[in-house]
């Protein structure tokens, strides 16, 4: 039997979202909930993987299919395409398991043609209505199937209007629009080079062929790598019957939410539109009206469309975002999902529909997007400086969190000035989907017009990027790149301070303060907590970022990278002299007099740490991170030295190396320079002595973590170094503290060895930065000269340095696991790469048996959540 690829409303449900896309499969679920959904058909996200398979080809047997459920859906409407009597008009929207912004999203009143706009012009009892669908319907279809361009055809609408002396498109009468209508199909072939097509099905077809090619435009490319979105999963096109808000004074349209997506407050909010089509309140072109207005409009639509809000929230247990249409009083459902929001909006709705005994703690912890926390563990504004600083402006808070930067009037600026390291403010009239990149860029976003509900807000939204929209006090001059706000004229570079949270806007720059985790961000954690196995625990290389990491909920340091103690003041210098040392004694000397250094910032560490694990991983610098560079630098070491300037260039010279991060580096510098193990060693026992004598109930038990090893034989040899310092320090001390020598395992060579190497670690620690570097076999600094390319040609999805390669890297953990643990069954096995903080490499880290990730201190919560969810999942 041929596959069922097209599925009407009535076939499916809400489990289907796979096969139908998430919009599909909520309209089919609320036509079975009986709602008043105008009907239609679903093409399935497998259409669209069929379609790239067969060379951006729409086979003969999909195509069938879908004449096939034309003709079905002309029964059910009884009404058909191109008809003169009852003509068949539908939407056609893209709708893919998860929604994409980068995707195409709708093209309104398909199935008109000059001889049907007629017919429509003719019965109904409002021509300008139906000329106005025509002229929308050419506008839309050239825009977002042939790709015409918008601006063309708003030229000729402004060129109308000014022959005319009116301004407004309002004004425009029947024949205006009609002439427009027939200016438009001129510009449509002077542009595409062929008629305007008028059959319906070729129409429908052509519409059908542009959502599957969006699904592969550069947006949605970018916005698939942000938000974890495999390309292999496909969109499915929707076919729906059309219903009109444009109709006249007793139809309009418009969205909503069941509870507020910025704030989660419980209750309805939404705008809409009268005498509109959809797009009119998503563009932010015209501004629309809050939904408690309808009350008074409409009053028999609203209470009904109350009770639909209560009804999905009731049966979907999550706040729905809703699309509907009210044709000339009729109400009609045309989407829900569960609605996008922010993170403090997620952590409040999911406390309450618990306390509302709608869901389950464990559903709660489910329905967060870990990636989501990342703003609520950012800076805030001062609120001493907010209660001082008297704001020049107010419009939406859109999107919540504290942004200052420079103004920039277009997202390639925003972009760019990004990359040379700028802070950019983003202020535009309006956003759409091409600015996604800039807005990515962005500290945040303002804009001129627009509501909650706009792209800016929504886009924003889902990228936790502090936005303020709506701003119509702005007089924007976007050509000559400035706006006048409070009297005050900002030109590009002028700094400009958001506040998402309270749609506030101030001059210059306000001073900001680090976010905690209190109220419901801490039940949420505690819920997560319950339900994890994976520890979490941080990088963090200073006592503050431990402070700070600890604070954020970390389980212990699972890498403290000792070489960027010496990052800071004059610390450097002290190192510079053992990298530049001609000998063991000098060498020794510099050793000296960074011991007293490093013991003391390990004691705080393990006072930030409270007992807790603190893996301590010895040097492993490439050298050539912490050579001088410049002259002055060059003498001040000369000088340290008692040598000259020519020598230390000689000596500079010979640590040159042609490929650093495989060179002198890791336990290779133990290996020709043992003292440097020594020093490190004697630093980290007698810290840990002097913090255990000092705090009794604590267990202080240093980890010492040996990186880069590659052969059982050069651990055996650095851990002999190690043991034996160690052994004296505490024999010398009179103490009996415990402490643990393992190893990091970043070298392919080393997780094939893992038995023979388990021999000498008592853990393991997977540095999946240096192993996927090295698996791969190239340069984790450098990956992103090439990187797009791949993604360009579909080689690459992500990049492997943020979201661990499961099935390559992935397979050199597992095996280390195994023949680890077959010869030390009880070892800890972790994670301290940058993938221990990504909520899908976490999940992996969690199936595979690990004991813990490791990640930097502000992404310890996303971590546990993502844990937590990995073990619900996997239950
Ligand atoms: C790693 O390689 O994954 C690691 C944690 O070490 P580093 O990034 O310091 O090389
Ligand atoms: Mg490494």
């Amino acid at each position: 039997m041929a596959k069922k690829w097209v599925y009407l409303f009535t076939e499916g449900n809400t489990e289907m979202k796979n096969l139908l896309g998430g919009k599909g499969a909520n309209l089919a679920e609320m036509t079975n909930l009986g709602l008043p959904v105008p009907q239609g058909f679903t093409i399935t996200t497998e259409a669209c993987t069929q379609y790239y398979e067969d060379g951006e080809k729409i086979n003969d047997e999909i195509m069938g299919q879908i004449m096939e459920y034309i003709e079905k859906m002309e029964e059910i409407a009884g009404k058909k395409f191109g008809d003169k009597e009852n003509p068949l008009l539908v939407s056609v929207r893209s709708g893919a398991r998860a929604s994409m912004p980068g995707m195409m999203d709708t093209i309104l009143n398909l199935g008109l043609n000059e001889e049907v706009v007629e017919v429509l012009a003719a019965k109904s009892s409002n021509p300008r209505w139906a000329w106005d669908c025509y002229r929308r319907f050419i506008q839309m279809f050239s825009d977002v199937v042939m790709e015409v361009g918008k601006k063309f055809f708003e030229e000729l609408i402004d060129r109308v209007k000014k022959e005319k002396g009116i301004t407004e498109d309002v004004d425009l009468t029947a024949d205006d629009l009609k002439k427009l209508a027939y200016l438009f199909r001129e510009e449509y072939k002077v542009k595409i080079g062929k008629d305007f097509p008028d059959d319906p099905k070729t129409q429908l077809m052509e519409a059908v062929k542009a959502v599957f090619r969006s699904w592969d435009n550069p947006r949605a490319n970018v916005y698939r790598r942000d938000n974890d979105i495999p390309y292999s999963w496909g969109t499915a096109v929707n076919v729906q019957m059309m219903v009109f808000g444009n109709l006249g004074e007793t139809s309009g349209t418009g969205v909503a939410f069941t509870r507020n997506p910025a704030t989660g407050e419980k209750h309805l909010m939404g705008e809409f539109l009268m005498n509109a089509q959809g797009e009119d309140v998503v563009a932010g072109v015209r501004t629309p009206r809050k939904i408690d207005q309808l009350k008074e409009v409409m009053p028999e639509a609203y209470n009904k469309f109350v009770e639909i809000c209560g009804k999905l929230e009731d049966h979907y247990r999550d706040m729905q975002d809703m699309e509907f249409t009210i044709e000339d009083t009729k109400l009609y459902m045309l989407q829900t999902r569960n609605g996008k929001r922010t993170a403090k909006a997620a952590l409040t709705i999911a406390c309450d529909l618990v306390d509302e005994g709608m869901i389950s703690e464990e559903k709660a912890v489910k329905m967060i997007d870990p990636r989501n926390l990342d703003t609520l563990l950012h800076p805030q504004f001062d609120s001493e400086a907010l209660k001082n600083t008297e704001p020049i402006g107010k419009a939406l808070a859109a999107s919540p969190g504290a942004a200052c930067g420079k103004v920039v009037f277009n997202a390639d600026d925003a972009k760019c000035w990004h990359e040379k390291g700028e802070k950019v403010i983003l202020v535009r009239l309006e956003t759409s989907p091409e600015d996604i990149e800039g807005m990515k860029a962005a500290q945040g976003i303002l804009t001129v017009r627009g509501g909650m509900t706009s792209h800016a807000a929504v886009v924003a939204r889902g990228m936790g990027t502090c936005c303020v929209s709506g701003c119509s006090e702005i007089s924007m001059d976007e050509d000559n790149k400035t706006f006048t706000l409070a009297g005050k004229e900002f030109h590009e570079g002028d700094w400009l301070s958001l506040d998402g949270s309270t749609g506030k806007i101030y001059d210059g720059v306000l001073p900001t303060m680090d976010a905690t985790i209190v109220g419901e961000f801490g039940r949420i954690m505690a819920w997560a907590d319950k339900y994890r196995r994976l520890k979490v625990r941080t990088n963090a290389d200073t006592p503050a970022d431990a402070k700070k990491a600890r604070e954020l909920g970390a389980e212990g340091i699972g890498l403290c990278r000792t070489e960027h103690m010496f990052f800071e003041g004059d610390r450097i210098d002290a190192f510079r002299e053992m990298i530049c040392s001609d000998t063991v004694e000098e060498r020794e000397a510099a050793l000296e007099k960074i011991l007293p250094v490093q013991q003391g910032d390990f004691e705080k560490l393990y006072e930030a740490l409270e007992g807790n694990p603190v893996t301590i991983r010895f040097l492993d610098p490439p050298l050539h991170e912490f050579v001088p560079t410049d002259e002055e630098d060059i003498k001040k070491l000369a000088d340290a030295q008692g040598k000259t300037v020519a020598q230390i260039k000689n000596i500079i010279n010979s640590l040159h190396e042609f490929n650093p991060m495989m060179g002198h580096r890791g336990c290779r510098l133990t290996v020709t320079y043992p003292e440097i193990a020594r020093m490190q060693t004697k630093a980290v026992i007698r810290a840990a002595i002097n913090v255990q004598k000092a705090h009794e109930d604590w267990n202080v038990c240093p980890e010492i973590m040996i990186p880069l090893i590659c052969d059982e034989k050069e651990l055996k040899f650095v851990k002999n170094i190690v043991v034996e310092t160690a052994d004296a320090e505490i024999a010398a001390a009179g103490s009996n503290l415990k402490y643990e020598v393992g190893t990091m395992i970043e070298i392919p060579r080393a997780a094939l060895m893992a038995d023979d190497i388990a021999k000498d670690a008592e853990f393991f620690c997977f540095g999946t930065n240096d192993l996927t570097q090295m698996t791969y076999g190239f340069s984790r600094d450098d990956a992103g000269k090439f990187l797009n390319a791949y993604y360009n040609t579909k080689i690459f999805e992500n990049d492997p340095f943020t979201k661990l390669d499961q099935i390559g890297v992935g397979k050199l953990m597992e095996t280390a696991i195994k023949l680890g643990k077959s010869v030390r069954p009880d070892m800890h096995i972790g994670i301290c790469g940058e993938h221990g903080g990504d909520p899908s490499s976490v999940e992996f880290c969690h199936k595979i048996g690990l004991d813990y990730v490791s990640c930097s201190p502000f992404r310890v919560p996303i971590a546990k959540l993502a844990a937590a969810q990995a073990a619900l999942a996997n239950k």
